[in-house]
């Protein structure tokens, strides 16, 4: 079975978009995924086919209203029982590799799209949506990390990427970036590829790029180091590494 990704959304003409091509793009021809685009706006009531109104409290911008929304998630759940559905959210947990990686695992998803301030945080209460954040800024509307989300999940689908191992040695795989890459020509600007890398020694390498990326790790996103580095810098015996200070 194909993995089955339902986007609700006002432009629904933005998609398939980036992810009609590439990777994403051939898996899409090949039958791999599939994508609909469901218009919120479809499930509006009335002649102006309104999706929003004026925030309760006061305040700038508008909101997308619940009863619009639920009629089009109602819709979407019934079709997808199995699959989850999220919605992208500044408000939203993080999403990370982990969660990419479960959603891939799984039959399909459904993503509700926001715009404008966002949606009534009562159809959060009434239905079965998680809402996911791409990042801690603040875009113009969940299409575009809709799209960053499906990127992400499709490329781990079995036959997208070309070498199965290629997800594994990935950034955030054990909770690290990955090691830094290098290619031809040998020298670059007086720039020389590191000689260990062309060692042919395997373990030397593998020894270089563990080191290289836990040091990246270390300087540019502390924050990981902190949240995976516990488990990784105690040895079976409890024992704390001599580097940790
Ligand atoms: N007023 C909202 C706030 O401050 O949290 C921002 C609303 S934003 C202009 C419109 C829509 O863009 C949101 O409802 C959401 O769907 C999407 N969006 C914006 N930033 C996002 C992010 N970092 N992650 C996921 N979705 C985002």
């Amino acid at each position: 079975m194909a993995f089955a990704a339902t986007v609700l959304t006002l432009y629904p003409e933005m998609f398939p978009g980036p992810l009609g091509q590439s990777l994403a793009g051939r898996a899409l021809a090949d039958g791999i995924w599939s994508l609909e685009a469901v218009q919120i706006r479809d499930f509006a009531t009335d002649k102006h086919r309104s999706v929003d109104d004026t925030p309760a409290g006061g305040g700038a911008g508008m909101v997308m209203r619940a009863d619009v929304l639920a009629s089009a998630v109602d819709l979407v759940l019934e079709r997808q029982r199995d699959a989850p559905m999220l919605a992208m959210t500044p408000r939203g947990e993080p999403l990370t590799q982990g969660l990419v990686r479960e959603i891939a695992s799984g039959p399909g998803i459904s993503i509700l799209c926001g715009r404008f301030e966002g949606i009534d945080e009562r159809l959060f209460e009434a239905r079965p949506i998680r809402p996911v954040s791409i990042g801690d800024y603040v875009l113009s509307g969940g299409e575009t990390a809709a799209i960053a989300l499906l990127d992400a999940c499709v490329r781990l689908l079995p036959g997208v990427m070309g070498a199965p191992s290629s997800g594994e040695e990935e950034s955030f795989e054990a909770g690290l970036l990955e090691y830094p890459h290098y290619t031809r020509p040998y020298e670059w600007e007086g720039r020389r590829i590191p000689e260990v890398l062309r060692s042919g020694d395997h373990a030397k390498i593998a020894a270089w790029r563990k080191q290289m990326a836990e040091a990246d790790t270390r300087s540019r996103r502390p924050d990981l180091i902190e949240r995976h580095g516990g488990a990784r810098r105690r040895s079976p015996s409890g024992a704390q590494r001599e580097d940790e200070g």
